[in-house]
């Protein structure tokens, strides 16, 4: 194995009860490359355990002092941005380079982190004559995270360094395809000074989430992944009357206006559908044709043949991935729908068992095809025809996720037009990935998000922390005979 067998992480070691294990396989040529643990209860209640020994202290620093190692941190996540994106190369199969930009989105929340201490001063105000009235926010004591596949290093900063940040210790659980990225993220929390216990990693599959999502003094759950699981993790959390906030899939579309910029739409619009072979939940899932606009396609079709699996374009997570995209294709063509450039049946000279797809492109699909409704999770842009603004806006609003949507126009009348119409809660305006960056909150709507605010920004405060409210009458002595005057 390329790498050693990973461990939890619990009260500073990295150490496992379970004796389960699951292989770790590149996507890269399908070898195995590690091992991770299948934790059960047992290894659950130790990381809690561990967690809530920690917080008392950690809680009782000042906001300050928990910036220092975020500092520190931020320094280590700079020096260690080869190492991590080669992990993430070797673990989920984007580019290095695609890994190293995910480093970069991890660096920025991590200094949103060290400026808490600028954000969460208290608020204070006289509210009537003599009586005042203070604010503070303070942590909730263990909390913790679940994360996807996708992206090993990008997904897990958007809780890590703000819910410790903020006084909580965490429980986090990666991705058991990608649990190489999460085992380096300890180590070097770790090296830049983090107290033992304050995060605690579990590798596992839906056995371990739910132990931490059922363990009583786990006082907050996040989640980020599929749909169906968010639902799922938030149900069961709320349930057990708990904070949640559970971020699911995505089905993106791009509203594309006869007068866009044909090259920038272009490649703009294959970066979002085929960047990280398509497995980003901001990726374009449909483009929407609004009129004639088919010397756009016909350059998003030569720009999107040009991407070569194995080089630019790396592949999806797993066999099983491959297979029900490949499915979706096939179903999508049988159905009626013209393939325009045909991903299928990728292969990469010496990766022959790699998960390799090219970029594909359908044209005539329909918004009842399966692939027009459900997120297929890899490097396919379906193409839908709309007669007018309206039209295309409808089928927008058709989709049953919200996470993300973009326009194309050079007409800042009409993107206003279509910003204010589509339903969605991320929006691009000749941006196809518009992620909203620090200080901005990323979120989305409707079977995108399960629960209140962003998990990232100014609501992941409110989030991670809970407000103390202290009213106070001061009397008017200012001569006390204990004062010794
Ligand atoms: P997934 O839902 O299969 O798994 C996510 C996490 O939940 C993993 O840690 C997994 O081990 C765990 N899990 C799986 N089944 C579970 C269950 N029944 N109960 C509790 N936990 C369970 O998602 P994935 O395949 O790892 O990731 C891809 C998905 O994540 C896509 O749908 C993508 O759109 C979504 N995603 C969304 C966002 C967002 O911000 N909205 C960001 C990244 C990824």
């Amino acid at each position: 194995m390329k790498y050693e067998a990973v461990e939890n992480y619990a009260g500073g070691q990295f150490q496992t009860r379970t004796t389960e294990r699951r292989n770790v396989i590149s996507p890269l040529d399908g070898t195995v490359i590690s091992q991770v643990p299948m934790s059960d209860t047992s290894d659950v209640e130790e990381a809690v355990r561990h967690a809530q020994e920690a917080f008392p202290a950690w809680a009782s620093l000042t906001s300050k002092q928990r910036a220092e190692v975020f500092y520190r941190y931020r320094a280590l996540l700079k020096t260690d941005q080869d190492t991590l994106a080669q992990l993430i190369h070797d673990e989920n199969g984007k580019t290095v380079d695609e890994g190293r930009a995910e480093v970069v989105r991890a660096i920025e929340v991590t200094e949103f982190a060290c400026a808490l201490p600028q954000m969460v001063a208290g608020e204070v105000l006289e509210v009537s004559r003599g009586v005042e009235c203070r604010v503070d926010r303070l942590p909730l004591g263990v909390v913790a995270s679940i994360v996807p596949f996708n992206f090993p290093v990008m997904v897990p900063h958007w809780t890590i360094p703000i819910a410790l940040g903020l006084g909580n210790t965490m429980v986090f659980k990666p991705s058991e395809q990608v649990p190489l990225s999460a085992r380096r993220t300890a180590e070097l929390l770790q090296e830049a000074g983090l107290p033992p216990g304050v995060f605690n990693v579990i590798h596992g599959d839906q056995r371990a989430s739910q132990a931490i999502v059922d363990h009583p003094d786990v006082e907050a759950v996040t989640f980020v992944g599929s749909t169906p699981v968010a639902r799922q993790v938030y149900q069961r959390a709320t349930n057990q009357y708990k904070r949640a906030l559970c971020l699911g899939g995505a089905k993106n579309h791009l509203l594309v206006l006869p007068d866009a910029d044909i090259e920038q739409t272009a490649a703009n619009v294959v970066a979002s559908m085929a960047g990280c072979a398509g497995q980003r939940c901001m990726a374009a899932a449909s483009m929407v044709a609004v009129g004639d606009i088919d010397p756009i396609i016909e350059r998003v079709c030569q720009v999107a043949q040009e991407l070569v699996p194995g080089a630019a374009l790396g592949p999806v997570i797993s066999a099983a991935a491959k297979s029900r995209i490949e499915d979706y294709i096939s179903e999508a063509e049988a159905a009626g729908a013209t393939v325009l450039v045909d991903g299928r049946d990728a292969q990469v000279a010496g990766c022959e068992d790699g998960f390799y797809m090219g970029a594909t492109v359908l044209d005539q699909v329909q918004p009842e095809m399966r692939i027009a409704r459900e997120e297929v999770f890899g490097p396919v842009l379906s193409i839908l025809r709309a007669t007018d603004i309206d039209h295309a806006v409808q089928l927008e609003n058709g989709s049953e996720y919200g996470n993300a949507a973009a326009v194309y126009t050079r007409s800042g009348g009409l993107a206003r037009h279509i910003v204010q119409r589509v339903s969605a809660g991320m929006i691009g305006v000749n941006i196809g990935v518009p992620v909203p960056l620090e200080p901005f909150g990323f979120g989305g709507w409707n079977e995108s998000k399960f629960g209140v605010g962003d998990i990232t920004g100014k609501s992941s405060i409110e989030f991670w922390t809970q407000s103390r409210k202290t009213t106070t009458r001061w009397t008017g002595e200012i001569k006390q005979g204990w004062m010794g005057d």
